[in-house]
């Protein structure tokens, strides 16, 4: 379907991939299942604009898997391909829109803007946040440029990188615990506050992984297998040792405080490395970035074992970061070249090194990843 507002001076593609805003009740509960025409029509068009609809697919997002983003990420290059085309909208499920967003984001080279938004409450319910949402959405992707992808919820505009779910039902439900937002939008104003941080973004990962309709010739590879693991007290390295068995090829380890585990898990995470595989090492605590501070099996010691810190970006974001990483690898398996693009893509832009307040030039670095 196509839906037009006063000429359609700018042209929107909406790609639907289900999630709440799409959710209907299924007798014992919701799911996704509302078409993106269905989803489009619940909402008014900012005038000006012109939206065509993609349904690329219908699941609640908890059900996302790498092989659905990688075909989002091929689907929005395509749509770019057009030059007609003046921005994108996506609809998706909140539970991992932040991954997604970052995932498109690490990718995204193109100056139009590709815009992500939901809702926590269903599709065709009185009380609805869907529609508004998506029309911000549509406002949002008809005005801006040269702000990678954004999230749009509740009246905020966020920049990918960083974003998280914070609210299990609340409306407000993204935000960034440790920047604040890049905008609002209502009142048929968009106002952008600041500019997103972002690395050089980077290419398309190869098609040769065999997740990809048919791909099993030569050269194919599997899609890596990136597992998270989270400390807490009495915690020991059995998960890790077992994520490393199962075959994974990087590994999120969430330590608690500024990065800190134990020294059976900084040996375990030496023994991960020396066998090639990528480890990340994020935090527990909500906000604020990771710090080598402390050793007896600290963030000093997950380094020395050659863990990175992950500056700002939490769990989810950080698994997305570490299989970016190996999907721009290609199985090619270089763990040297892999730790230097896994290490630009944490760090982001290259800024100067902040003052500390706790001396040493490796706390330093580690610091000046994204405070
Ligand atoms: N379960 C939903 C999902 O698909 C939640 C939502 O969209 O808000 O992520």
């Amino acid at each position: 379907m196509k839906r037009t507002n006063d000429g359609g001076a700018r042209r929107i593609v909406v790609i639907s991939t289900g999630g709440t805003i799409a959710s209907r009740w299924q007798g014992t509960g919701y799911a996704a299942d509302a078409s993106g025409n269905d989803v489009l029509a619940t909402a008014p068009l900012p005038e000006g604009v012109t939206v065509e609809v993609v349904d690329l697919f219908n699941v609640n997002s908890s059900r996302m898997t790498a092989a659905h983003q990688l075909a989002l990420l091929r689907t929005v290059h395509e749509t770019f391909a057009d030059p007609g085309v003046d921005g994108i909208v996506i609809t998706h499920g909140t539970d991992t829109l932040e991954e997604t967003a970052f995932l498109l984001d690490l990718h995204h080279s193109d100056s139009r803007p590709v815009v992500l938004t939901g809702a926590q409450r269903p599709f065709g319910t009185g009380d609805g946040d869907g529609p508004g949402n998506l029309y911000d959405a549509l406002q949002v992707a008809s005005t801006v440029s040269d702000l990678g992808v954004l999230v749009v919820f509740d009246g905020r505009v966020h920049a990918a990188r960083g974003t998280v779910k914070t609210q299990t039902l609340a409306a407000d439900a993204f935000s960034d615990p440790s920047a604040e937002r890049l905008g609002r939008v209502g009142f048929s104003r968009v106002d952008i506050e600041r500019q997103p941080e972002r690395p050089t973004p980077l290419p398309l990962p190869a098609a040769a992984y065999k997740a990809a309709p048919g791909n099993t010739g030569p050269g194919a590879f599997p899609l890596p297998r990136v597992s998270v693991v989270t400390h807490h007290s009495d915690g020991d390295p059995f998960l890790l040792n077992a994520a490393v068995a199962a075959g994974a090829r990087g590994i999120v380890l969430v330590a608690t405080g500024a990065g800190n585990a134990t020294p059976e898990i900084a040996a375990a995470v030496a023994d991960a490395v020396a066998q090639g595989v990528l480890v990340a090492v994020t935090t527990r605590v909500p906000a604020g970035p990771l710090a080598e501070i402390y050793t007896g099996g600290g963030a000093v010691d997950l380094v020395a074992a050659g863990a990175l810190l992950t500056g700002t970006l939490r769990a989810a974001q950080a698994r997305i970061a570490v299989l970016a990483t190996l999907l721009a690898e290609g199985g090619s398996g270089d763990p040297a070249r892999s730790t230097a693009l896994l290490r630009r893509l944490l760090d982001g832009p290259v800024r100067a090194e902040p003052a500390l307040a706790t001396g040493g030039s490796r706390s330093a670095s580690a610091v000046a990843a994204r405070a």
